[in-house]
């Protein structure tokens, strides 16, 4: 056994860490299996990984001992202290060059703290977003890999091989910065053949020479692509209540819609397990959807990426909205004490062409999605701005494109528009995107109007159609906003006419 010599090891044998062992495995690569409980090593190994190529180890030196060099070892352990803790325990085991990889969901400023102390170590540290849940561990998922880029060359075989392929087998998994290396700058410096734009370039430049890692972008990225999760789960339940509620159709009929939608430009893994959700009945026959209860759980990752918005002012309302959203529907008992008491919209009847208001509904999920999917770019780029980090944002929306909950179609024609340009300000501003939203607009406009008329809650359509409103709006009554603040609390003004410049007004005109 000692000349065994495993490509890589993965400490953490629950659901996720076995599922990407047996992945590993699938494309060639000999794993070195490790858990903490170390009896669970020896029942996987005489379980599900019988027969395949997959090596255990009974401790961390055993395990260190097996592994080529540099070692790689990924950790998908429960997030927070468990990860810590095996680093603080490899550390003393490894050499300058091995590397860290964490593919846990762990929060990305405990990324950058893990990356910056194991720098000081010479160990190298990669904080990967990990996302598709088992099938994805197990059969392809999407990998959002950031932190050491001197580990990628290392990694990006077994990472790439592993990932979910897309159109004609491209991964869903690149490194998710342009953050180059020195030897990479002075290499394409020295070619004189410079394949990004000057401000790109020059961003990289101040990067290397700021040593501006990526630290955290990974798990970053993986935060907001849970967010986007959020959004576009809350956008789909807000269609089947207007479905439900406004046309009065039926499940079957719904899911119809849905599978008929996703043959559009919302083909998704979101719209195509709502359809099957809304057709599948139960053990007596009638619908399963209708008996279960209406109080949405969460875990925290949508909560983290609003609250990250929050935090760099970045109007990410629509993801906020359905973290909200989730904690409304969790009042349950209040709100079935409210129905008594508190009334909506009485006797109001849907009374035009149902075909055509479902149409309506499509467009503003598809409208409000392409919101939802700007306001999540703009808060990577954010981020970036905040951090240093030089985001490649086409591979970004390229990594959720298969393999992880929001892929999409959708996600390539955002993969388009980053390379048509890669410094875009906005998707809005991508004329493909711009002439989507411009088509779905009326529908848009009557979906919430005929909602709203007819008392049913859509925190993610109004919000999309408010901050479509605003950003596209040359003045918004922000000044009557800065003369209060003037008035009370003397805070100063600019005016249109003389912008940089601060003055304050005395609007009692007393003293
Ligand atoms: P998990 O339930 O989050 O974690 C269980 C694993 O962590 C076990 O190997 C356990 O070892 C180990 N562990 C827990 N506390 C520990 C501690 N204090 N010290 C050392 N080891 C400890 O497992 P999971 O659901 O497979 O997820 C793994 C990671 O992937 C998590 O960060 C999770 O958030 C993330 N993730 C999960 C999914 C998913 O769909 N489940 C999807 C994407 C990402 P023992 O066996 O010894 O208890």
């Amino acid at each position: 056994a000692g000349t065994i010599r495993a490509d890589i090891a993965l400490i953490g044998l629950a659901v996720m860490g076995q599922n990407l062992i047996m992945n590993m495995n699938d494309h060639g690569f000999v794993v070195c299996a490790y858990n903490r409980t170390v009896s669970k090593v020896h029942d996987f190994l005489q379980n599900e990984a019988k027969g395949s190529k997959v090596i255990g180890a009974e401790s961390l030196e055993d395990m260190v001992a097996k592994l080529k060099k540099p070692r790689r070892i990924i950790l998908l352990v429960k997030a927070g202290q468990a990860v810590d803790d095996f680093i603080d325990k490899l550390v003393p085991l490894l050499e300058p060059g091995d590397i860290i990889i964490d593919g846990g969901n762990s929060e990305y400023r405990d990324t950058t703290r893990r990356c910056k102390s194991l720098k000081e170590k010479n160990l190298l540290f990669v904080g990967s977003g990990v996302s598709g849940g088992e099938e994805g561990a197990r059969y392809g998922p999407s990998l959002m890999p950031g932190g050491h880029k001197e580990a990628w060359p290392h990694i990006k075989d077994i990472f790439q091989s592993i990932a979910a392929k897309v159109g004609t087998g491209e991964p869903c998994c690149d490194w998710v910065s342009l953050a180059l290396l020195a030897d990479e700058l002075y290499t394409i410096i020295l070619s004189c053949v410079v394949p990004v734009s000057y401000i790109v370039l020059s961003q990289m430049l101040l990067n290397v020479l700021l040593q501006v890692g990526d630290e955290g972008a990974g798990h970053f990225v993986k935060m907001v692509h849970n967010g986007i999760e959020y959004g576009d789960m809350q956008l789909i339940c807000e269609a089947y209540h207007l479905m439900k509620d406004v046309l009065g159709m039926e499940h079957d009929e719904m899911a119809q819609a849905f599978d008929s939608w996703n043959k559009t430009e919302l083909d998704s893994f979101l719209i195509e397990i709502t359809a099957n959700i809304l057709k599948y009945r139960d053990t007596d026959g009638t619908h399963l959807l209708p008996k279960i209860r209406d109080s949405a759980g969460q875990k925290g990752t949508g909560k983290w990426t609003a609250i990250s918005a929050l935090e760099y002012g970045t109007p990410v309302t629509l993801i906020g909205e359905a973290v909200f959203a989730r904690c409304l529907s969790s009042l349950k008992d209040e709100r079935v004490e409210a129905s008594g008491s508190l009334s909506g919209p009485q006797g109001v009847q849907f009374s035009g062409n149902k075909a055509a208001f479902l149409e309506d509904i499509r467009k503003a999920l598809y409208a409000s999605k392409i919101i939802s999917y700007a306001q999540g770019f703009m808060l990577l780029r954010q981020a970036a701005k905040e951090f240093g980090w030089s985001l490649n944002y086409g591979a970004i929306a390229l990594m959720w494109r298969g393999g992880c909950i929001i892929r999409s179609v959708f996600l390539g024609k955002i993969k388009e528009a980053f390379d048509r340009d890669s410094e875009l300000q906005n998707l809005l501003l991508d004329s493909f995107f711009s002439n989507a939203v411009q088509d779905c607009q009326e529908s848009w406009r009557r979906t919430v109007s005929t909602g709203v008329q007819h008392g049913i809650p859509m925190p993610c359509f109004t919000t999309a159609l408010s901050f479509y409103d605003g950003y596209r709006h040359e003045k918004l009554p922000a000044n009557l906003l800065q003369a209060q603040r003037d008035y009370f609390g003397a805070h100063t003004y600019e005016l249109l006419s003389n912008p940089g410049h601060f003055i304050h007004t005395n609007w009692t005109g007393h003293g």
